[in-house]
C-alpha cells in the first residue's frame, strides 16, 4: 500500500522500528479491532489503537457518560456528561487520527448479536466491567476463532491475558471456570479503582493487541499477567488449557451462545 506524505510523517516512529516497518504499518492500517466497553480500559486502549493507525475500530457500549466516570475514562470530557459514551469516543478517536474508521455501537453485547458483530473484526479487546460480558466475549471469540485480548482492573490491581483457542491456547473459562454468583464480588462503585490503573492496563492491552496484529514478540496466550500497583509488582503466571473445559476442552458442552445464561452480573472495573 502507498502511504501519503502525511501518513509517512504520522507513523514515522513506527516505520523506523525494524519489527514494524512500512509493511507492519500497512498491516495496522488494514486491521479491524473490536473494543468491548468505552470505559476505564477501553479509553486508553482505543486511543492508542487509533493513534497507532489501526484502520477500523469498533466500539460497543450502551452507557451514558457519568461525572463519576471521568476520574479514569479519558475518552470522555466534562462536556460529554449525559451523552452516549460511544458518541464522545467517536469524537475523541476521530480527532486523534482521521485515518481511522470508528464504528460505534450503542448497544449491549448479547448472545444474539455477539457472533455477527465479532465476525467483522480481526481481533477483539475486552475492557468490559462485568463477568457476564467477559464470559460471553470469551465464548463468542472461541466459536468465531478470533484472538481475544482481555484485561480487568479493581482497586489497585489488574490482570491481562490473550486467549487464542484457535492456536491451541487456553480460554478464559479454562482459568476462571464460571461467572461468580452476583453480589459475591465487590463492584467498582463499592470497592473503588485508582484511575491511573486503567491507563496502565489499557496501554498494556493496546500493546498486546498491536503485537498480535503485527505478529511480533511473545504472545500472552497461556500467560496471565497480574499487576499490583501498590507494590509496583508485575507477575506472569503460566496457564494451561483445561481438557475438561466446557467450551474448548475435549468434550465441549457449550456449542452455541444460546445454551448459556449470561445474565449473572458482578462488576469488576
Ligand atoms: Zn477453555
Amino acid at each position: 500500500m502507498d502511504f501519503t506524505e502525511a501518513q509517512i510523517q504520522r507513523y514515522a516512529r513506527h516505520i523506523i522500528l525494524k519489527e514494524v516497518g512500512g509493511t507492519g504499518q500497512a498491516r495496522l492500517l488494514q486491521s479491524k479491532v473490536l473494543v468491548i466497553g468505552a470505559g476505564g480500559l477501553g479509553s486508553p486502549l482505543a486511543m492508542y489503537l487509533a493513534a497507532a493507525g489501526v484502520g477500523a475500530i469498533g466500539i460497543i457500549d450502551d452507557d451514558l457518560v457519568d461525572l463519576s466516570n471521568l476520574q479514569r475514562q479519558i475518552l470522555h470530557g466534562t462536556d460529554s456528561v449525559g451523552t452516549p459514551k460511544v458518541d464522545s469516543a467517536t469524537r475523541t478517536l476521530s480527532r486523534l487520527n482521521p485515518d481511522v474508521k470508528v464504528l460505534p455501537y450503542k448497544q449491549r453485547l448479547t448472545p444474539g448479536n455477539a457472533l455477527e458483530l465479532i465476525a467483522g473484526y480481526d481481533l477483539v479487546c475486552d475492557g468490559s466491567d462485568n463477568f457476564a460480558t467477559r464470559f460471553l466475549v470469551n465464548d463468542a471469540c472461541h466459536l468465531a476463532k478470533k484472538t481475544l485480548v482481555s484485561a480487568a482492573i479493581l482497586r489497585f490491581d489488574g490482570q491481562l491475558s490473550a486467549y487464542k483457542t484457535h492456536a491451541g491456547g487456553p480460554c478464559y473459562r479454562c482459568i476462571f471456570k464460571e461467572p461468580p454468583p452476583p453480589d459475591s464480588i465487590p463492584s467498582c462503585s463499592s470497592a473503588g479503582v485508582l484511575g491511573a490503573i486503567a491507563g496502565w492496563l489499557g496501554a498494556m492491552q493496546a500493546t498486546e493487541c498491536l503485537k498480535e496484529l503485527l505478529g511480533i514478540g511473545d504472545s500472552l496466550s497461556g500467560t496471565l499477567v497480574m499487576v499490583d500497583a501498590l507494590s509496583c509488582d508485575m507477575r506472569k503466571i503460566k496457564v494451561k488449557r483445561d481438557p475438561g473445559c466446557p467450551l474448548c476442552g475435549g468434550h465441549p458442552t457449550i456449542r452455541d451462545l444460546s445454551s448459556q445464561d449470561y445474565t449473572g452480573n458482578a462488576c469488576a472495573a
